[in-house]
């Protein structure tokens, strides 16, 4: 039987990830969940899923805490708790799908406490990618993909040298802007949240209509293949199905296809190595109808630039350009700045920002602090226009 944690249970991926957990049946077993502020939910996958640990937010919360009572779990509160339950005992696999740059430290403890880590939280090694590679102590076994592109590049690349490898291609959708013609001043949250063909969680849709999140995918491929970010590339292909091209040194080219659905590479993370039969309906022949793809426009999305530019930068660059975009995306879904502000105000902090290399944990939380500090002032002056 293999016993895993899910944190950040109450999300679009946790709730995938509770969804496979029950269709793989009795040789899974959920020991521990954590989720942040969602209580009345957390309770129910608690009566559902009886785990024997759970994490929640800051405060107890009344319906959590009766839910853990009736089951018999113990439940642990805040950062600390979070991290107990990254750590909890029995526990093989730590599913981190919790968001944003909250979700390095969990990775770490899992990883340090000996567990494998399913990693939806990109975020983790886009700011603190040296300190992950290295607690998987260069096992790179025990750190498994749930990001769709990334788990199509493990399989893709299962077997194959790195020697024999020319590029990596990161197929992307173009978001929910991608056929808007209008100016993008314009663009409104809910426009920027009605994503064509993935339904997942706000900050992540928004990172899509920017093409940010092709961005820290780029670095995340660049930690988890120990590829050259050079020889990382994006395409658009709006339909979904293709979710990465490798590249091989003959020229030939692989391309790995799946329906656009998570449960489908959350159960590749969590059931790694084995390639297990899945609910998801065949893909043959209907999925391959139409495959439309074309160069991405970088004029139109200058995120990928930055992201770019930080990873070139090095050291704390990465983590200021991720707090600055997290606090660019709440304050555009507030309705406080615009959609094209979003780039701006991340280009802001990069260029006020002081450089560590090779830098400690410590480091990287003082500058991702100092960096949403930053976003906020650039943000207040915005808005003061
Ligand atoms: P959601 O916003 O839907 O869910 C986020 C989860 O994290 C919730 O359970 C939330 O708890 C919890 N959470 C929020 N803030 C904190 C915090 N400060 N500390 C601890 N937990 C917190 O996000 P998604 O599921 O869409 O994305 C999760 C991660 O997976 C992201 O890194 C994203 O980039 C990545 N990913 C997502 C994909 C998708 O299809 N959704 C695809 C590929 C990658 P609560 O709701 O209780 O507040
Ligand atoms: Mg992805």
């Amino acid at each position: 039987m293999k016993h895993i944690a899910i944190l950040g249970s109450t999300g679009s991926i946790g709730r995938a990830a509770l969804d496979v957990v029950s269709h793989l049946g009795e040789e899974f077993k959920v020991n521990a969940l954590a989720a942040w502020s969602n209580g009345d939910l957390l309770a129910m996958q608690v009566e559902q899923y009886r785990p024997e640990l759970v994490g929640f937010g800051s405060h107890e919360d009344a319906r959590v805490a009766a839910a853990c009572r009736r089951v018999g779990a113990r439940l642990v509160l805040g950062r600390e708790g979070l991290e107990e339950v990254a750590a909890c005992q029995g526990v093989d696999t730590v599913l981190n799908a919790v968001v944003g740059a909250a979700g390095l430290l969990p990775t770490l403890v899992a990883l340090r406490s000996g567990k494998t880590v399913a990693l939806a939280n990109k975020e983790s090694l886009v700011i603190g990618g040296e300190l992950v590679i290295r607690e998987t102590g260069a096992d790179l076994e025990r750190l498994i993909p749930v990001d769709s592109e990334h788990a199509s590049l493990h399989i893709g690349l299962r077997g194959k040298k790195s020697r024999d490898i020319r590029s990596l291609w990161l197929t992307a959708s173009g978001g929910a802007l991608r056929d808007y013609q209008g100016p993008l001043a314009d663009v409104t949250p809910a426009q920027a949240l009605a994503h064509p063909t993935w339904n997942m969680g706000r900050k992540i849709t928004i990172d899509s209509a920017t093409m940010m999140n092709k961005g820290l995918e780029i670095v995340e491929a660049h930690y988890l293949f120990n590829m050259p970010l050079d020889k990382i590339h994006c395409v658009m292909h709006e339909q979904s199905i293709v979710h990465c091209l490798v590249e091989l040194n003959d020229g030939s080219v692989l391309a790995h296809m799946a329906w656009p659905d998570m449960r489908g590479p959350i159960q590749y993370a969590l059931t790694y190595p084995d390639l297990v039969p899945s609910p998801l309906p065949p893909l043959l022949p209907k999925g391959l109808s139409r495959l439309d793809f074309k160069p991405v426009d970088h004029f139109r999305f200058p995120c990928l630039r930055l992201v770019r530019d930080a990873a070139e930068a090095g050291g704390i660059a990465l983590a200021a350009m991720n707090a600055a975009n997290e606090v660019a995306v709440a304050s555009f879904l507030a309705k406080e700045i615009s959609f094209v502000d979003i780039p701006k105000v991340i280009e802001s902090v990069l260029d006020r920002r002081e450089t560590i290399c090779s830098p400690k944990l410590e480091d990287i939380m003082n500058a991702d602090r100092a960096a949403r500090e930053n976003a906020r002032e650039v943000i207040n002056h915005l808005r003061c226009r």
